[in-house]
């Protein structure tokens, strides 16, 4: 999951409560336009006229989004002062690139060598990805939210499949811990990888899907042959988007197990190529330590594979040990801004060592495990991310073995061995 963030391309502002409004001037709009370009760039037009020459001629736009306040940018267009003139201003995408569909309320301020303004009225330009002819699909849930599908290659039958497994994992957060979309979601499936890449301005080989959660928009590449697993990814960044706006503050990230590992354990049963790759690290004691996977997962395969594994184990004994309740609680206290030790000692009265510990205990006797675990595989992991404790072991074997000597009841070889 990627989050984008928008960056203004001259300016930014921060206006509360303000209206553009139209006043009366002696400056009249001949014609205005907007060309999208998805996904690389938009090029605003504005054909103007007065008595006097028009000497200033700024766009501003405001981007539908979640917002931590209300944000609006301005572009100073391009145009030669004279009375009647045409101003275009170009909005460069590679800057901060917005997502299929996204939605910018824009308007014009115009300004002559009199002093007379005009401030035109808010239109709105939608940013579509115009190389598809999209086809929709929309549900309303239980609870209220809305989900809306756009697809263009496969059958009625493959969007509504897509659909009904998208209700199905909103039904299970909204159920399992209480989770709502902030807004209405947008899903854009492309038919391939290479179709959504190619309306990404900077795409990585490895996209397949992208949530834009401040947008909240999914954009991802299923093709009508690859049903199966378009749900589970389709339901994987759906939980992701929801997950991020639940907790969308300034404040602070989730752990990175537990982002992925909510993400995982909505999309069902852990697949079996998974449960086998933790089967082995639990048989081999090479399990990853809880907080080395706070952190942005390893690129390499295996280490990955075995990473999301994890988190969706972790995540599945949190659920399981404490309830749901305690999740949804552990979520808010992240978007509260707290340190990852900090939120779990408070939610759940351990750090990330204690549920490390205990996840691990749980481990010994789960079905994952098989019984077939070689006696000490997983406290030989657990010694080995605690050092301290075994210099203190060492210490105290040293003392024994000196307080042997100093008695006369041991060898001096003993001694020596004891001390390497
Ligand atoms: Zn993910």
């Amino acid at each position: 999951m990627k989050r984008l963030l928008l960056l203004a391309p001259v300016l930014l502002l921060v206006l509360l409560g303000t209206a553009p409004v139209a006043a009366e001037t002696d400056i009249v709009v001949i014609a205005s336009d907007v060309q999208p370009s998805f996904p690389l760039e938009a090029v605003f037009t504005l054909e103007v006229e007065s008595y006097a020459e028009i000497v200033d001629v700024r766009l501003r736009y405001r981007v539908d989004k979640m917002n931590y306040a209300e944000v609006v940018s301005e572009g100073w267009a391009d145009f030669t002062p004279t009375n009647r003139t045409t101003a275009n201003w170009r909005w460069d995408m590679r800057r901060g690139s917005l997502p299929p569909g996204a939605e910018v309320t824009y308007w014009w301020m115009i300004e002559d060598a009199d002093g007379n303004r005009l401030e035109t009225s808010p239109q709105v330009m939608h940013f579509d990805d115009n190389r598809f002819a999209w086809q929709s699909l929309t549900s309303l849930t239980d609870d209220g939210s809305e989900l809306r599908l756009f697809w263009y290659q496969g059958s009625d039958s493959f969007a509504q499949e897509l659909l009904a497994a998208c209700e199905q994992g909103l039904a299970r957060l909204t159920e399992g811990i209480g989770a709502h979309p902030e807004r209405p979601i947008e899903i854009y499936v492309y038919a391939s990888a290479g179709d959504l890449q190619g309306g990404m301005i900077f795409p990585q080989e490895w996209t397949g899907g992208v949530a834009f959660t401040e947008f909240s928009t999914i954009a991802i590449g299923i093709a009508p042959t690859r049903v199966d697993w378009g749900k589970r990814a389709l339901v994987h960044e759906l939980t992701h988007l929801v997950v991020h706006q639940v907790t969308f503050s300034p404040y602070g990230q989730l752990p990175t197990w537990l982002d992925e590992g909510l993400a995982m354990y909505n999309e069902g049963e852990l697949e079996s190529h998974f449960q086998s790759r933790l089967r082995t690290a639990i048989q081999d004691g090479s399990l990853i330590s809880v907080r080395s996977l706070c952190s942005p997962f390893s690129a390499e395969s295996d280490k990955a594979y075995l990473s999301y594994a994890q988190s969706y184990s972790l995540v599945e004994y949190l659920l399981d040990a404490h309830g749901p309740e305690l999740m949804l609680e552990l979520l808010t206290v992240f978007k509260q801004g707290s340190t990852y030790d900090a939120a779990l000692i408070e939610v759940y009265g351990f750090d990330i060592e204690g549920l490390d510990a205990r996840w691990s205990a749980t481990l010994a006797t789960s079905s994952l495990a098989d019984g077939s675990v070689p006696a000490g595989a997983l406290q030989g992991r657990v010694w080995r991310s605690q050092p301290v404790l075994i210099v203190l072991v060492a210490v105290l074997v040293l003392w024994i073995i000196l307080t042997l000597a100093k008695r006369g009841r041991a060898s001096g070889q003993a001694a020596e061995e004891g001390e390497l």
